[in-house]
């Protein structure tokens, strides 16, 4: 077995798994968790998700 680790990295932002609280899998790469809070706060202004009251 090989015991050599592999660092992931975000697909979005770049950073190693070292550098971010968490790091979520996918079908093809890594999104951290930060780039996760990051796209939510961004579905929420543009009303994609509900919970944050859009901009009047
Ligand atoms: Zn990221």
């Amino acid at each position: 077995m090989a015991g050599k680790k592999t660092i992931n990295h975000c697909c979005v932002c770049g950073r190693s798994e070292k550098e971010v609280p968490f790091l979520l899998q996918g079908i093809d790469g890594f999104v951290c968790s930060e780039c996760v809070e990051m796209m939510h706060g961004y579905l929420q202004e543009n009303g994609v998700l509900p919970g944050a009251a859009p901009s009047p």
